[in-house]
This record gives structure tokens, sequence and C-alpha cells, in this order.
């Protein structure tokens, strides 16, 4: 944590080098000590600081300056730093006028120059200022912080691609904490900038305006850029499938980068409790299983890209990804592991309001923001059911809407059971949402019950959309044989009449979870006819790389 900061402004620079000195010797070692010599430089300085989420304890200034007096200047530095010692350094003919300002502006002391010895006539003073200040003093937040509106889509993007990559950070809703002094203080520091939101402040004093995950991404560390062009193994999506392909391809000495969009876990890292997944009795949640599987890949050498592939294309026997930065990389096996994206609501609002009150998934972020509030979750399946019973945790009242009259053909029986016995969780059947409802963010939702005919207006400010979901592989499209909903097609699938795929060259079948492209490879969700869950990726990803062994065994 950086060490809280003893500020002191005097116009003579005489003076401000003796100060500082006497004061960087006795406490320099738990405070640092910065000077300046104008008043209106030590306002910026001290917005600065602000936005760095220092602390400030000591604001030492001299009266007697040009444009700006000592007093008027603690008044001012008051504003943004309220809890900070202020001290006055006046001349003997100043007294008066700093034992009123003692009374009018709250200055905690005022010191005579000169104050030889500091001693005596400084240290004893200061010491009973700064220990006063020690004791309310709260250690500030060292991390990012994000300032926004809730009900902002670019906000909702930025705090999930922060959550899902495991990124800390501090979140401030600035309409709802508009009344708070110190967001306040923070808008004010930051001046004309605050109109553009979402604003990242990082601890080393820079910020983003209307930040954005890729420029996030940059800034924190997350590679987005590989180290070398050429991999033994590149890997497309970092879901179940593509992180279990990842550590089996690195552990068994493959050159392997894994290219992963939004954050490394996909789908399952959405997940509040995956209960089916094998070893772990009571569970475990999609965001740990993602951590630990990405600390494994890591151990093993596996370089993680964030980035998202745009194209690929083969030239002899290299295959070539292509970003969406516009770089390149090549390699000689390809693994497509891109998963499923969800299905869209196709209703009227609810495209204008995506990210403010309606989602598409889990939304870990928003389930605590929905505390106390009527939650509706569409769709039956297992994700839906996992979801309502998260939101429950938090919310006043769950709803889930399906189109079909129970859950017993789409969800499994363990979570029927406990939404059964979640007593804020309610069903409604035979219900599809027509419409959604709202200015600025979900305020009502139009809800068509198909046994009376009748369309039903509910009011609500959070809505979680999990009816299906599709591939997004239309960058493969002239490449990779896909069905005609977009899976890709792998193994036998591709063989029609006893015949090997169109421009197949190879005196072999494709591999089991090979593509119609040799060396390109194909698994979990994304796969044809993919059993939809952790385990079947896990285990595609893994068994691929025995055939990429035998596919570079002849390249
Ligand atoms: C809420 C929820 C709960 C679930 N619960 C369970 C459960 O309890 N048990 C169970 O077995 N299964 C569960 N599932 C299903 C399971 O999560 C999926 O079957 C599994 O995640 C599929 O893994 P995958 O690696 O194939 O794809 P995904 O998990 O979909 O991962 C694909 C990844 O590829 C990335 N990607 C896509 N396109 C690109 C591109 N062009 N460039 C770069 N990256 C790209 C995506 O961002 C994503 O991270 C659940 C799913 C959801 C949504």
């Amino acid at each position: 944590m950086p060490k809280p900061v003893l500020l002191s402004v005097d116009d003579d620079s005489d003076v401000l080098r003796a100060i500082e000195r006497d004061l960087r010797s006795q406490y320099g070692a738990e405070y640092r000590v910065i000077g300046s010599d104008s008043p209106e430089g030590a306002l910026d300085l001290l917005k600065q600081l602000k936005l760095r989420n220092d602390s400030v304890a000591l604001l030492l200034a001299d009266q007697r300056m040009p444009r700006m007096d000592g007093v008027e200047f603690l008044q001012q530095a008051m504003g943004i730093f309220p809890t900070a010692k202020r001290a006055l350094l006046t001349a003997y003919a100043d007294t008066n006028a700093a034992i009123s300002a003692i009374n009018q502006a709250a200055i905690n002391f005022f010191f005579l120059k000169p104050w030889d010895p500091p001693a005596e006539h400084l240290y004893p003073q200061l010491d009973d200022l700064l220990d006063d200040w020690q004791a309310s003093f709260h250690p500030t937040f060292q991390g990012i912080r994000v300032l926004g509106t809730r009900w902002s889509p670019r906000s909702y993007e930025l705090r999930d691609f922060l959550a899902r990559n495991r990124v800390p950070y501090e979140w401030t809703d600035v309409e709802a904490t508009a009344n708070d002094p110190e967001t306040k203080r923070l808008l004010e520091a930051l001046g004309p900038e605050a109109a553009n939101l979402p604003v990242v402040l990082f601890p080393d004093g820079t910020k983003l305006l209307e930040g954005a995950p890729a420029d996030v991404a940059q800034k924190v560390g997350l590679r987005t850029r590989a180290q070398t062009d050429f991999y033994d193994l590149a890997i497309v999506g970092g879901g179940p499938a593509g992180l279990a392909a990842a550590v089996y391809g690195a552990s068994e000495g493959l050159h392997t980068v894994m290219i992963e969009r939004e954050a490394p876990g996909g789908q399952a890292g959405m997940s509040s409790r995956i209960e089916n997944y094998l070893g772990f009795p009571t569970g475990l949640s999609g965001g740990d299983l993602a951590r630990r599987a990405v600390v494994q890949a890591q151990r093993f050498g596996v370089e993680i890209l964030s980035q998202e592939v745009v194209g690929v294309r083969t030239e002899g026997p290299y295959r070539i990804v292509k970003m969406a930065d516009g770089n390149e990389i090549s390699c000689h096996a390809l693994m497509i592991a891109t998963g499923v994206q969800w299905r869209r609501l196709e209703a009227p609002g609810v495209d204008r309001l995506q990210g403010a009150g309606i989602y598409y998934g889990g939304g870990a972020t928003e389930a605590i923001a929905c505390k106390g509030e009527i939650v509706y979750v569409v769709g039956g399946a297992n994700s839906a059911g996992q979801a309502a019973m998260n939101f429950a945790k938090y919310a006043d009242r769950v709803i889930i809407l399906v189109r079909g009259e129970s859950l017993a053909s789409t969800m499994s029986q363990y979570l029927i059971d406990q939404i059964k016995e979640t007593p804020n969780i309610q069903l409604w059947t035979h219900a599809s949402v027509v419409e959604a409802h709202g200015d600025t963010h979900l305020e009502e939702i139009s809800v068509l019950c198909s046994d009376t005919g009748k369309t039903e207006r509910v009011p609500t400010s959070a809505m979680f959309i999990f009816i299906g979901a599709l591939p997004r592989t239309d960058w493969l499209a002239d490449v990779v044989e896909r069905d005609d909903r977009g899976f890709l097609l792998t193994g036998p699938d591709l063989i029609r009449d006893g015949r090997r795929p169109e421009g197949w060259t190879l005196d072999r079948d494709p591999f089991l979870l090979e593509t119609n492209v040799p060396g390109i490879f194909s698994v979990g969700d994304v796969r044809h006819g993919s059993i939809k869950r952790v385990a079947s990726g896990v285990g595609e990803g893994s068994v691929a790389v025995q055939f990429i062994h035998q596919y570079l065994s002849k390249v």
C-alpha cells in the first residue's frame, strides 16, 4: 500500500525545501512527503491523488502566497481530502489572521516561521495531528476502480469481463451513490471527463475513459499479443474443452497457445454450481473450475491470449488464424473449441434494453444488485435452474418463465427438487415474453400466457435469458464443413456414402474429432452431435490431443 501523503505548499523555494527536509527526516519512513511551490499546482496534484485513491494525512500551507493565500488553499483542499489534517505556516505578524482562520476554516494548527528547532516547534504538534489522523484512518482500496451506472450496457460488459477474468475491482454506481460525498469528490476530481462513463481508474494514476474490455485487458496484463508467430497447437476458445486440450497438449510437450475472446471458463464459467462433475461431490462453481484449469494450463506453459479469432486459412501444412486486431498466428494443428452462445430472444424492446436490465446467461455480477427485487428467468434448462437458485439468495422473488407445462422434460430432477424447496422461486408455465418495456432500463415485461391467450404486463428490473444456444462459426464458413445450424462436422459425420469429404487428400479417414481440413480439430459444444456437458467437453479436449500427436507425426 502506498504511504499516506504529507503535502506542503510554499511559494518560497527555500522555505519549501526546509519544511520538506524536516518532514522527511522525521516522518519519511511512514509517509510520503511531497512539496509544491504553488497552491494551484498543489490542488491539481490533490485531484490526481484522489483519482489514484491515495490517502493524504496532512496539508501544510504557507499563509502568504500570491493569487491564493494558505487559508483559501486549505479550504479548497478540504473539499478533496476532507479528513486530512490542515495546518498553516505563518510569520509572526500573521498570527491574528491565522487564529481567525483556525476558527473560520477548521484549520487544525498554525506554525510560526521559523520553526527551529523542529523537535520543539514542529514535531510535537505534528505528532499529535498525525496520531489523531491515524486513529480514524481506513486504508483505501488499492486496485482497479470502475465508475459507471448500473443500467449502462457498457458498464455491465466491462464489469462482467473483469469478474470473469477474476480481476479484482471496486465498483461505484455514480447514479446510485450520487449523494455520497466521496462519489461527488471523485467526480469533481475527474471534471468534464466524468461524462465518459465507464471510467476505469488504475492504481498507477492512469485512467481509461469509456473503458472497453479490450483496452482494460491490455492494461491489466492479460496478454493480447502472441509471444511468437508459430505454435504446434493453437486452440480457439477457452471453455472446458479448450482448457482440457491446452493442459493435455502442453503437458505432452506441444508448444500451445489458447486464444479466448472473453474469459477462460466459457459457459461453464457462468455456472454458479456444477453438481455433476466427477470428483466434486458437493459441486463447484464454474468460476472455480476455470481458475484451477487456467493455473494448471499455465503451469504447463500454455500461452493464453485475450483475443477474438475472426478468420482461418491454410497454407500447405500450416493452419493460420487471424485475430480481431489483425495479427495472425500459424500452427501445425488447430483446435476449434468455441462452444455456443446464447440464442437471442426475439421480442420488441429486448435488444434495446440488453445490458440495462436484460441479460443473457448467468449475469454473475448482477446477482448481488438484484437484492430485494423481482427477477425473471426465462428458460427451463439446467442453466436456467442453476441461475434461479443463485438469484434466489439475493432477490425477493425469482420467477421462472417456461413455454411448456413443466420443467420435467428440460431440467435435471435434482434441480427441480431444489427449486421446489426454495420458497422464493415461482414457476410460471405456458408463458413467453412478448415485449420488454422501459426507457433507460427494464421496467416491465409483457408475458403471453398460451393457456389463456391473455397478455400480462408485469413490473421487473431484471430478466435473465437462458433459451438455448447456437454456435457462432461464420468465420469458418468457407473452410470447415458445418451442419445447417453452424455446428462443425467431424470424423464419421464427414463420411457420406462411404466417401471422404470433398478436397480430402490423405489416404486415411478424418480422425474422430478432426474436421474436413486435416489438422483442424473440433471439440466440445461447437461440434455437431456433442453432448453439451462440462465433462464431455473436457473428455473430448483431452482425447483430441492423441489424434493431434498422430497427425503431427506425419506432417
Ligand atoms: C449457466 C450454465 C450452467 C451450466 N451448468 C452445467 C452443469 O452443471 N453441468 C454440466 O455438465 N454442464 C453445464 N453447462 C454446460 C457446459 O457449461 C457446457 O457444455 C461447456 O461449457 C461447453 O464447453 P466448451 O469448451 O465446448 O464451450 P464453451 O464453454 O462455450 O466455451 C467456448 C469459449 O470459446 C470462446 N470463443 C468463442 N468464439 C471465439 C472466437 N472466435 N475467438 C476466441 N474465443 C472464442 C468463448 O468466449 C468461450 O469462452 C452449463 C452451461 C451454462 C451456460
